[in-house]
């Protein structure tokens, strides 16, 4: 039994460990059930946050208002809701901020988005809209005390010369108001620690929440990881070599490879872990069940 089991299993989650979960508005009517369904059987779990992402040019904002409004409403649940400068002047922006304000939500996640005309093309900012997310960040500000959540690539974001020009965006943000920076998912932690270390180094102080993303589909994990600059080791592709054609399996494995990373990061002092949980609840489910989390009516009941 290694150290991690032998904690978890004796004492039940450590009792920092904080978890946040990720989803996306539902596409259509048809979608609806599935995400709130998945919020159900995760809410339990007592997230720290969950947030909602924003499509990519801005086109989900009723979406993503409407779903964290009904978070708001009929949820106990504390939301984030994510925030893009694309495509948007700053008076729209401001008033979705006055929206989620009135609403009552307090957490933003800003972004600065990828460019309307597709990802690894060049941002160009609306002519009257906010120039990048520290700019975003301060009209959030500017608009009530929200706390205001922010991306960070330990991988450097592939428009980034340099991890170290990476890091200079992110210590724009932090100095225009940012409190927390959620990363891009990876699979090495090395690579995680490696760019702790260089934040740290620069004097950022803020939590780094890791993003962790169960591989629902490898093929599409694949894809979606060449598109944003993660990389995919030879190892975890190893993994799922041959299963294209069998789910059960695939989900086993799924389960054993995000257990063994947010395991070793647990054991390397990480404690909060934000899971981009795309819209399904039950890989994401078993390993916080995984990690010693019980549902609180459960614990409470017991
Ligand atoms: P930033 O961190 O502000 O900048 C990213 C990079 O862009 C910089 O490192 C730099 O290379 C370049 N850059 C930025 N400003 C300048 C500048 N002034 N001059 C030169 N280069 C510059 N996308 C969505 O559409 N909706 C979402 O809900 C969403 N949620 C996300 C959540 C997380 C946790 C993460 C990690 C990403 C998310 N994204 C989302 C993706 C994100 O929008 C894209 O990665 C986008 O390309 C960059 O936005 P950002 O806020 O991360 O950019």
């Amino acid at each position: 039994m290694n150290s991690i089991s032998k904690r978890v299993s004796r004492s039940g989650a450590p009792s920092s460990l904080r978890v946040s979960f990720e989803f996306f508005p539902a596409k259509n009517t048809d979608a609806e059930p599935v995400l709130w369904d998945a919020i159900e059987r995760l809410a339990p779990f007592n997230p720290d946050f969950v947030s909602v992402t924003y499509g990519a040019g801005g086109s989900t904002r009723e979406r993503t208002e409407g779903t964290v409004a009904r978070l708001v409403r009929e949820t106990s649940l504390r939301p984030a809701a994510h925030l893009t400068c694309v495509g948007a002047s700053r008076a729209d922006v401001d008033d979705v901020i006055r929206a989620y304000r009135a609403a009552g939500v307090r957490h933003i996640v800003a972004l600065r988005g990828d460019p309307a005309t597709g990802v690894g093309t060049d941002y160009v900012p609306h002519p009257e809209g906010y120039r990048t997310t520290a700019d975003l960040v301060r009209g959030i500000l500017a608009l009530g005390p929200f706390d205001v959540s922010v991306s960070a690539y330990p991988e450097k974001h592939p428009q980034s010369a340099t991890i170290e020009a990476d890091i200079d965006v992110l210590e724009a943000k932090v100095d225009a108001g940012a409190t927390r920076a959620i990363t891009q998912f990876f699979f090495d932690n090395d690579l995680y620690f490696r760019y702790l270390d260089r934040v740290r180094a620069r004097g950022i102080t803020i939590p780094v929440i890791p993003g962790i993303l169960p591989v629902q589909n490898f093929q599409q994990t694949a894809s979606f990881a060449a598109k944003t600059g993660a990389s995919i080791p030879a190892w975890l592709a190893k993994r799922f070599d041959g299963l294209d054609d069998d789910a059960a399996t695939r989900r086993l494995v799924a389960a054993t490879v995000a257990a063994e990373q947010v395991f070793d990061l647990l054991d390397q002092g990480v404690s909060d872990f934000h899971f981009y949980t795309m819209n399904r609840a039950e890989l994401v489910y078993a390993i916080c069940h995984l990690l010693g989390l019980r549902p609180e009516r459960a614990r409470q009941a017991a």
